[in-house]
């Protein structure tokens, strides 16, 4: 089911594809990323084309819960525990500026925006906690927090933490601004066109599936680099979570919540045409690695039933978001790349500022600039405990890894059609094969993943093949949906 943000949203106008063209940066991806990277170079004047897969938005900015704040959870404790006490001032001012540009930006456009008051909250003594260290190391970073018991939502809370006059929009009404912008400064945008390779040449040459353009710099704002150069696919995380709208008797609570116990729960209001809607997100999990995502969206609907009595589910969706092991996104150059090709990534579900300070730092590393907190994390040390986390992460890659062959290459498929809605992986002779019933429609692909050859599971909610290693996402037809790999599942006779 699509977003509140993209549900009957209009077209964006976009551009034609002019095979062989030339312009100074071709940017991969029109999310928020892509697109503020765009509108930076265009409006220095540059010959700027956005080369987006699918439609603007309609990955992880378009799925979003678009809430725009400084305070977010428990994060500061996590990046000062993963880095140096230099890494954490210096994210916060990158937070504080993407922040400021997007408020800025949004007001300067006439885009609907909200001012609400960020909390972050915990039920359990172990939250509080968490809550109580998040205040330490917010006020030592100079952030105006209000530490509170009671979080102003309709169930008990132990501890709750207040940024006020943060903001919340609709992620759509932000890409549609910006895309007009780009167009308005003589860049192109360019629907349906996947990028497939990019060799760093002088033009770098830019491989995609309607043929070639060149580029002076390439950047990859694709969540996750689809290029394996820099193995950064082996530093991320792919995480999921899940967002429902509701119909809720008001009155709803006005600020923008996020637990900090476990599961994760995320509450904010949207304004719609009648009443506020209710939207509660949470629920993460690795992506292909929850047994079954439908029952994730059911149990978030339960918890929401509990606690807002009458709210009826108008929407449902969800998206992933990339996780560094010391929790500060990746952006610049990419290795290999000759200073060509660049890119941003890692986020964490944190990109409304993210994304927006790692365009602001690629239009400075491009165009020269200086921001002292953009160079404070480019030269960022891994410590060991940020090895630590990522070393983590790839034993648990290679134990999904192992678990998906076992899996695949001991359990024979069976004859018959998987139920409708629902899909199976076994062996066929000795090929690991992926088959579901969707609509109707008895479908068997390769179960290989064509990124790292990880063995799909299936996302009963999404209806979509997913590789637990690296985040890749396919249809049930094999489509490629996103992640890093750049074609979809081999299709079987
Ligand atoms: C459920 C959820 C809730 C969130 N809530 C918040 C929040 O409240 N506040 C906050 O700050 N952050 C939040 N985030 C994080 C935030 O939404 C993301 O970090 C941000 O939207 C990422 O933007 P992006 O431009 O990097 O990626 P995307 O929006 O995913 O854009 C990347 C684009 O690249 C395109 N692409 C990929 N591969 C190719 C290719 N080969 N060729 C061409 N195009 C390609 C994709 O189709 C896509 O459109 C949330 C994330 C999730 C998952």
């Amino acid at each position: 089911m699509a977003s509140l943000w993209l549900d009957s949203r209009n077209a964006i106008e976009t551009d034609p594809f002019e095979e062989g063209a030339e312009y100074d940066e071709v940017v991969v991806g029109a999310g928020l990323t892509g697109l503020t990277a765009a509108l930076l170079f265009a409006r220095a004047g540059r010959r700027v084309a956005v080369l987006e897969a699918r439609r603007i938005g309609s990955v992880t900015t378009g799925n979003t819960t678009a809430k725009l704040t400084v305070l977010q959870g428990a994060r500061l404790q996590e990046v000062r525990s993963h880095s140096y006490r230099s890494i954490l001032e210096a994210y916060v001012e990158a937070q504080l500026e993407g922040q400021q540009w997007l408020m800025r930006y949004a007001d300067d456009h006439g885009i609907p925006i909200q001012r609400r008051d960020a909390v972050s909250y915990a039920t359990s003594e172990h939250g509080a906690d968490v809550i109580d260290r998040e205040y330490a190391i917010a006020r030592d970073v100079d952030l105006p927090v209000e530490l509170r018991k009671d979080a102003g939502l309709p169930f008990e809370t132990s501890r709750a933490l207040v940024l006020r006059d943060q903001a919340q929009f609709d992620p759509m009404d932000v890409l549609a601004a910006l895309a007009a912008d780009v167009r308005a400064h003589g860049g192109v945008i360019i629907e349906d066109v996947r990028v497939t390779g990019a060799k760093a040449s002088k033009p770098a040459k830019v491989r995609t599936t309607r043929g070639e353009v060149l580029a002076g710099h390439v950047i990859l704002a694709t969540g996750i680099p689809i290029l394996d150069r820099g193995l950064y696919f082996a530093k991320l995380q792919p995480r999921r979570s899940y967002g429902l709208a509701f119909d809720a008797p008001g009155p709803l609570p006005q600020g923008m919540y996020i637990s900090v116990d476990s599961p994760s729960r995320t509450i904010r209001t949207a304004p719609g045409d009648g009443p506020e809607k209710l939207i509660v997100g949470g629920n993460g999990h690795v992506v292909g690695r929850a047994a079954s995502p439908k029952a994730l969206v059911d149990d978030l609907e339960d918890w929401t039933a509990e606690h807002f009595p009458g709210a009826v589910r108008t929407h449902a969706w969800s998206a992933q978001d990339y996780r560094t092991p010391h929790r500060v996104p990746f952006v610049g150059w990419l290795p290999r790349g000759l200073g060509r090709i660049y890119l941003a990534t890692g986020y964490d579900k944190w990109g409304m500022t993210n994304a927006v300070a790692c365009a602001l730092t690629l239009a400075s590393d491009i165009l020269g600039g200086h921001m002292p907190w953009a160079t404070t994390l480019h030269r960022r040390i891994t410590t060991p405990a940020a090895m630590l986390s990522g070393a983590y992460m790839n034993a648990q890659v290679a134990a999904w890894y192992a678990k998906g062959y076992w899996k695949a290459l001991t359990e024979r498929l069976p004859e018959e059609a998987a139920d409708e809605g629902q899909g199976i992986v076994g062996r066929d002779g000795l090929r690991p094969v992926a088959r579901s019933t969707v609509a109707g429609v008895d479908c068997s692909l390769s179960a290989i993943c064509p990124h790292q050859h990880g063995i799909v599971t299936w996302n009963d909610q999404e209806l979509s093949w997913d590789c637990p290693l690296h985040g890749s996402r396919f249809g049930a037809d094999g489509t490629l949906l996103e992640g890093p790999a750049t074609v979809g599942l081999r299709p079987l006779e």
